[in-house]
């Protein structure tokens, strides 16, 4: 008979409960201010809740039913009857997509991820796993993990390491077909480094991930892959090594055949070279044959248009760096660079793994329409013979993982509106016309609770926080549940603009305080730890929120991350974001924050451009740009001024004789209905299988040459 410690152990085995509101409960209810210390990690409660406490906490709640119904939930999610991917992702052959990334977001205990990129790659494996779409992610284990923010007394954010414990991480040793642990190692200058390898189970997908804790290595070796984006030139590349040339690696001694390997972003290039190099070395290949097939079953995907955030490596650090992998190759070190130079002709030219991609993909693409436009422009240099429309980079815009990301008490309305098995379908057009029918009133009674559910949470954080900075308590607390909220969550970089609205400060008193529409503005958002400005702009942003006449009716909230981010998408009116076109590569919070009933406001960049239908949202200016940026500010303020106190506030405000917003909840019904479907995981993997997996499974299956 298995004992409820070993139920409890097996649910938290599979990161399935991420997306099972349902099954966090369980762990919650068991003690609920463990739950919470421990970041929420139905592991971590485990391992340290006391038997008695559990077994008097289970006979309370109901727990043990609970338990049975999710391991039953459980095993036959994992051993579907039919899927999409059965249908649609027959092509593969059954052999898994690789997915490279530097960092994967699955949940707040485990903090490999700093933003964007990497809640887009925990979506994405989530979203496989839902279609049944075959997937392994490869990632790195950052045994330290990524910095949380702490704001000390002048506003200036503190990089504080949390180390977690592996013990509390459902993580094991990933063991080969013989069941050994599997070790890999990886050339670098003057040694080898090793790295061991461990596995997760996201649903039906796997994620391995690149663990250089090994007793082999040296001490600093061990500490390669401490951190995210932490370290210098040096270190980083040392890490795509090991992301790009170890994960493939170990993919093979785990007995794993990709069908295709998915790229993302420069940092996991190299995985193209370690496998031209296996069949020049191992079966006597010609290297640039070898290339052209390892590029067939290759797709590249880019993830910004900002140029900084594209790796340049000195031609020298990289040269020394390529070396190993050059004579693997049977190439001249020096060809070998110049696959990743924008001038192979310039010996002194900077390496850049993005160019490497791009050159070696069968496939590329950005990750919204524009966005995709303003990649063929950035890259036609690769393609000087070719019209920048010829550029063969394409698009496909993100979507967000709906279960994750959505309220239970929505979800519930979906499950009563839309059906029972609403979120099977929840990429098609026609499932969500079926909100018609729902009363306004019924949303708007959701959007209440989650709203103040937002509020205490704010004000919490907000109290916690000034206690930490040795500030007295605010004598009245922040932000009235009943005034029109607006949230705005991003990293904090220029680009972004998170202090537009403070360029008059007058004026946005005016708004903020009116008499009878009353705003409140939440903030949240955390600056890379190298990036001065960043932090200037935090800093920056939470004096002005100092200021008496916005004190109550703003907050920011630190520490922005998944479990920050839920309850923010969750429970706000409107969601603002405000970057300077086109530098917003796609944005995914207004997504998350649309499926929860607020509306998007926002400049048309990224995902925007393409989703606003003058309806849905709101946008802010018409989408023309202006060379001096002082002036394209001065214009986007003003234009997002006139947007709030003429359209959005008095529409918000607009209510029946009940109290009843009719007018705004309209547009809400709108924004869900015309963008759930579109800008969710499903539809993104869909895509990606249909026009880039598939075709790369043929093209290498064909050995086919890349176009
Ligand atoms: C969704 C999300 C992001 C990315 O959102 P953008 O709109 O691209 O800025 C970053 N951080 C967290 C915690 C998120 O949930």
């Amino acid at each position: 008979m298995e004992t409820l410690r070993q139920k409890l152990e097996r649910l938290t085995q599979n990161l399935w409960w991420t997306w099972r509101p349902e099954v966090r409960s369980i762990f919650r209810d068991l003690d609920i201010d463990l739950y919470n210390r421990v970041h929420r990690n139905p592991l971590a409660v485990l391992r340290q809740i006391e038997t008695r406490q559990m077994e008097k906490r289970a006979t309370e709640v109901d727990i043990p039913a609970r338990i049975d119904r999710a391991l039953r939930q459980l095993d036959e999610y994992v051993h579907p009857v039919t899927t999409w991917g059965l249908f649609h992702a027959g092509g593969l052959g059954s052999r898994p997509v690789a997915y490279f990334c530097a960092e994967f977001g699955l949940h707040e205990s485990l903090p490999i991820y700093s933003g964007g990129l990497g809640i887009l790659a925990g979506d994405h494996l989530k979203g496989a796993s839902n279609l049944g779409v075959p997937m392994v992610g490869v990632g790195l284990l950052y045994h330290q993990g990524y910095v949380s923010q702490v704001l000390d007394g002048s506003h200036w954010q503190q990089d504080v390491l949390e180390p977690f414990d592996l013990k509390e991480l459902p993580l094991r040793l990933a063991r080969d077909p013989q069941g050994e642990p599997v070790r890999v190692s990886v050339e670098m200058p003057g040694r080898l480094i090793w790295a061991r390898v461990l596995e997760a189970c996201v649903g039906r997908v796997k994620l391995i991930l690149l663990d250089t804790r090994d007793a082999q290595n040296s001490e600093a070796d061990q500490a390669l892959a401490a951190r995210l984006y932490g370290g210098d030139q040096r270190i980083r590349i040392q890490q795509e090594l090991l992301l790009g040339v170890g994960g493939a690696r170990a993919l093979r001694v785990l007995g794993i055949t990709p069908s295709v390997y998915h790229l993302n972003e420069g940092h996991t290039a190299f995985a193209v070279l370690e496998r031209a190099r296996r069949r020049v070395q191992e079966d006597g290949q010609d290297p640039h044959a070898a290339l052209r097939e390892a590029a067939a079953a290759t797709v590249f995907t880019t993830h910004t248009p900002v140029d900084a955030g594209h790796d340049r490596f000195p031609a020298d650090l990289a040269e020394e760096h390529l070396r190993p992998l050059a004579e693997g190759l049977k190439l001249p070190v020096r060809e070998v660079l110049g696959l990743g130079q924008l001038d192979p002709s310039n010996p002194q030219d900077a390496f850049m793994p993005t160019v490497l991609a791009l050159r070696h993909s069968l496939r590329a693409n950005g990750v919204s329409a524009l966005h995709g436009t303003v990649s063929r422009a950035m890259w036609n240099r690769l393609w000087p013979e070719r019209k920048e429309h010829e550029v063969p980079v394409g698009h496909i815009t993100n979507g967000v993982h709906v279960p994750t990301w959505l309220a239970s008490e929505l979800n519930q309305l979906y499950v009563e509106r839309l059906g029972v098995n609403w979120m099977e379908s929840l990429a098609r057009p026609d499932l969500w016309t079926r909100l018609e029918s729902v009363d306004a009133a019924e949303i708007w009674e959701i959007k209440q609770v989650l709203k103040a559910r937002l509020i205490r949470f704010v004000r919490d954080h907000v109290a916690e926080t000034r206690a930490h900075q040795g500030l007295s308590p605010l004598d009245t607390p922040p932000l009235d549940p009943d005034a029109f909220t607006i949230g705005f969550a991003r990293r904090f970089v220029p680009y972004k603009r998170p202090d537009l609205l403070f360029s008059d400060p007058e004026r946005l008193a005016a708004l903020v305080n009116h008499p009878s529409r009353p705003v409140n503005l939440i903030f949240a958002g955390r600056a890379h730890p190298a990036d001065q400005l960043g932090k200037g702009l935090i800093q920056r942003v939470n004096q002005l929120i100092e200021d008496p006449r916005f004190r109550s009716h703003m907050a920011f909230v630190e520490n922005y991350n998944i479990h920050v981010g839920r309850n923010l998408y969750q429970g706000v009116d409107a969601w603002l974001n405000n970057p300077q076109r086109p530098l917003e590569a796609c944005g995914t919070s207004g997504m998350k924050a649309a499926m929860n009933g607020a509306l998007h406001i926002s400049i048309l960049d990224g995902w925007w451009a393409e989703a606003y239908d003058g309806q849905n949202g709101f946008a802010i200016g018409n989408g023309e740009t202006h060379g001096d940026f002082s002036i394209q500010d001065r214009r986007d303020a003003d234009a997002l001024f006139r947007l709030l106190e003429e359209e959005i506030v008095p529409l918000y405000y607009d209510r029946d004789a009940a109290g009843v917003p009719r007018a705004w909840l309209q547009r809400v019904k709108r924004s869900i209905r015309t963008l759930a479907w579109r800008f969710n995981a499903d539809r993104m993997v869909m895509d990606y299988v249909n026009h880039c997996y598939l075709p790369a499974a043929v093209a290498a299956s064909c050995q086919m040459p890349p176009a």
